[in-house]
C-alpha cells in the first residue's frame, strides 16, 4: 500500500521507519523493511502496528545505509508476516503497491523452471521473476528492463540488490511513485507527503517511467527505455 526507498549516507532504518509512518492513513495491515547490510539483504516484518516493526528493529537493529520499505494492504495471500513485503530472493528484495494481474501464470512458468515460493502474495512471482532473468545472465538493470514488460495490472514497485549498495530501481506502472532528491540521498516514496522529512525537491514518475535512484540523483526512463527528464517540482511542506 506504501512504498519507501532510500539511497542514504547513514543507516536509513529510522527515516524508512518516519516515512512509512507518513504513509499510515492509508490503511496497512503489515508492515516491514530490507536494507543492506554489508552487501547482504537482510529483512525485519512484522504483522499489524508499524511499531511492532519498530519493536523488531530495537531487538535486532539494521543499519544499513540503503533500504526499501513498505505498509502492506494485502489483496492476495493473508496478513501475516510471511506474505509482509519487502519479498526476496537471495538476489534480490522488492516491495510493492496494488495488483500483478497475471501472477498465476508467471508463477506456473517460473515454478516449472525451478523457482520455489515462499509466499501467498502476487508480490512473489516478481522477485522470482527478475532472480530468474539475473541467474540467466542479466545485470539488475537489465533484469527489471526485462521483467517490467511482462507484469500486467496497476501497480508501483521497488528494489533493493544484494550487493548492491549504490542504486535502487522503482517502478511506476497505475500506481503513484515520487523521487526525492537530498544533499547526497535520495529517495522514493509512494508521494511526496512521505519525503516531506527529508527533501521538498520531488520529481513524479509519469506512466509507465521506471527510475535508477543513486546518491547523486536519478535517471528516469521511460516505457519505451529511452532517458528521460521529468520536471523536479518544490513542495511546500505540511510538516
Ligand atoms: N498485492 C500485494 C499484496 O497483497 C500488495 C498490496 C499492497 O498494495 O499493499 O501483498
Amino acid at each position: 500500500c506504501g512504498i519507501v526507498g532510500i539511497v542514504g549516507r547513514d543507516a536509513v532504518a529510522g527515516q524508512v521507519i518516519e516515512a512509512l509512518r507518513r504513509l499510515e492513513y492509508r490503511g496497512y495491515d503489515s508492515a516491514g523493511i530490507a536494507t543492506l547490510e554489508h552487501g547482504r539483504l537482510e529483512r525485519r516484518r512484522a504483522e499489524g502496528k508499524l511499531s511492532n516493526l519498530q519493536l523488531k528493529l530495537l531487538q535486532s537493529p539494521l543499519s544499513g545505509a540503503i533500504g526499501i520499505g513498505h505498509t502492506r494492504w494485502a489483496t492476495h495471500g493473508r496478513p501475516n508476516e510471511t506474505n509482509a513485503h519487502p519479498h526476496a530472493t537471495a538476489r534480490l528484495a522488492v516491495v510493492h503497491n496494488g495488483i500483478i494481474e497475471n501472477f498465476r501464470e508467471l508463477k506456473q512458468e517460473l515454478e516449472a523452471a525451478g523457482a520455489r515460493f515462499e509466499t501467498e502474495t502476487d508480490t512473489e512471482v516478481v522477485a522470482q521473476l527478475v532472480s530468474h532473468l539475473m541467474d540467466g545472465g542479466l545485470g539488475p538493470v537489465a533484469a527489471v528492463e526485462a521483467a517490467l514488460p511482462r507484469l500486467r495490472g496497476a501497480f508501483a514497485l521497488g528494489f533493493l540488490f544484494s550487493g548492491e549498495a549504490d542504486f535502487l530501481i522503482g517502478a511506476r506502472h497505475g500506481a503513484p511513485l515520487a523521487i526525492g532528491f537530498g544533499q547526497g540521498e535520495t529517495y522514493l516514496g509512494s508521494d511526496a507527503l512521505a519525503l516531506a522529512p527529508f527533501t521538498d525537491e520531488i520529481t513524479y514518475l509519469d506512466e509507465g517511467d521506471w527510475a535508477i535512484l543513486t546518491r547523486d540523483g536519478a535517471e528516469i526512463r521511460d516505457i519505451a527505455n529511452q532517458v528521460v527528464n521529468r520536471p523536479r517540482q518544490k513542495i511546500v511542506s505540511q510538516a
